[in-house]
């Protein structure tokens, strides 16, 4: 319940007098990097969603690209140009290739190559420019948007009736950085209304415009989060995230050996999961869907007669289902300067995150000293210094919060017990129970963190 708040506090939630649009589109898939990381894979998506039904596809860029343009970023934002201007080059000639060998007719692969060519110069302008924080969003933007306009002269040139939608005409975030959706759903309307009728509509994930009409993006992993706010925005029937994994697992398999996938899990477990690190899904993914009560599958493109996870407002059984761990989180101890805490000391605590909008994961408390989690340092000197006013201050950094998912409370007895027993002789800083019915939180140091997942998935998941 308290990580549903907190997301909902980051979540312009649409005016209750909105309507729906009613397209017949029943279901928006979204397909992440790898599954369009390829033209093999390309052709394999475009031969997977061609089956007749009217349908809302979100790509993401093509796998390595926000990287590569992240970092040609970085090099520009340390004045490093010819370093940028190298990569820049590197990564054009690879979609050059991409555009010779995925399309065929000559007006086609002419196309493609102006569109890479308008990209990479929106790319390139910024080498001798001044580089901004509303530069590196443009940069940013660009894999999404070759990746979607190739993907549609794919389809075109096979004959689909296929159109695009630019993403940038309906994804919006607040001045709090924050889904607008009720923007998102008038203005997709308009899109919609504007393109004509077809039978397949592709648009990039990722992408946005802010308040203030610039470009921007929902963070690293957000085409999850574009795909389920166009479900939400349309009401869709269902929302498939297409991925290379045949859906979510109990367990972080990068860093766990025996993962087992989970058939069904409900919009709050899966929600945490997201929340708390697992890679699979972006962290906000499940709020829209919820709040429209919309389906969520996580499909494998790989082997798509795998039925996948379903996420529904269900709660199918008890117990623990999965574990995820977010790292990056830097733990802070206050200590009362009275002996016994003050009435209004919590208060006092938590009014200062507040001041600098810095959101809290997990607390546990004592008589005469509260514990925090956080993982946004932008604002740690400042939070540290006015801290201090109250108190002794102690931080600790390179901490992981590990996320033991389920309905516990359903659980039997002993259920306490049994995570203890699981985690011996691993060094534990911080626990926090009883806060959710789904969700026990325990805070390690990063460098345990990999052993804390195996021992859970040994002792707790696998038996
Ligand atoms: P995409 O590019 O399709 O969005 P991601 O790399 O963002 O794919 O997400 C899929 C990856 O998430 C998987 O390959 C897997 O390594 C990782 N992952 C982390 N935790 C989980 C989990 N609990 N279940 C499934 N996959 C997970
Ligand atoms: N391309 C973006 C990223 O790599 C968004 C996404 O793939 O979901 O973060
Ligand atoms: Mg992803």
């Amino acid at each position: 319940m308290l990580l549903v708040l907190k997301i909902a506090k980051n979540f312009n939630l649409c005016r209750p007098e909105y309507y729906y649009i009613n397209l017949q589109i029943m279901k928006v898939l979204k397909f992440g990097g790898t599954s369009v990381g390829s033209i093999e894979n390309m052709n394999a998506v475009m031969n997977l969603i061609t089956d007749g039904e009217k349908k809302l596809v979100v790509l993401s860029a093509m796998s390595g690209t926000t990287n590569a343009l992240v970092e040609i970023a970085d090099y520009l934002y340390k004045k490093n140009k010819d370093t940028a201007r190298s990569l820049t080059s590197k990564l054009k000639t690879k979609y050059e290739k991409v555009v010779n060998g995925l399309l065929k007719e000559e007006a086609r692969k002419a196309e493609g190559h102006h569109v890479v060519e308008t990209c990479f110069d929106n790319i390139r302008k910024y080498i001798s420019n001044n580089f901004t924080e509303a530069a590196e969003k443009e940069i940013l933007a660009q894999g999404e948007l070759i990746s979607t306009a190739l993907f549609t002269q794919l389809m075109q040139e096979n004959g689909y009736n296929t159109k695009l939608l630019p993403a940038l005409d309906f994804m919006r975030i607040d001045s709090d950085k924050a889904a607008d959706l009720h923007a998102i759903r008038t203005k997709i309307k308009t899109v919609f209304e504007e393109s004509g009728d077809a039978d397949y509509y592709i648009t990039q994930g990722f992408i946005c415009k802010n308040a203030d009409g610039e470009i921007d993006n929902l963070q690293r992993g957000g085409s999850d989060y574009t795909a389920s706010l166009i479900g939400a925005a349309i009401k869709s029937d269902e929302i498939q995230i297409w991925t290379d994994i045949d859906g979510f697992h109990n367990n972080d398999p990068r860093f766990v050996e025996n993962t087992q996938k989970i058939e069904q899990l409900s919009f709050n477990e899966a929600a945490e999961l997201a929340y708390f690190g697992a890679k699979i899904l972006h962290p906000q993914t499940v709020l829209p869907a919820k709040i429209e009560n919309i389906p969520v599958r996580l499909k494998n493109t790989m082997n798509p007669t795998d039925g996948g996870t379903l996420i529904t407002s269900e709660t199918l059984s008890e117990g623990i289902k999965a574990v995820a761990a977010k790292d990056g989180i830097t733990a802070i101890k206050i200590r009362s300067s009275r002996m016994l805490m003050a009435y209004g000391f919590l208060k006092n605590v938590f009014e200062i995150f507040e001041f600098f909008k810095t959101p809290i994961d997990m607390i546990s408390t004592s008589e005469v000293a509260v514990s925090v989690t956080i993982d946004n340092t932008t604002n740690l000197d400042k939070i540290i210094k006015e801290l201090k006013e109250y108190g002794e201050v102690e931080v600790d950094q390179d901490q992981s919060i590990i996320c033991i998912v389920g309905d516990i409370i359903g659980q039997e007895k002993g259920f306490a017990a049994k995570v203890f027993n699981a985690l011996e002789g691993i060094p534990i800083r911080m626990i926090s129970y009883g806060g959710s019915r789904y969700n026990i939180s325990i805070l390690v140091p990063t460098s345990q963190k990999q052993r804390t997942l195996q021992a859970l998935s040994d002792n707790l998941l696998n038996n």
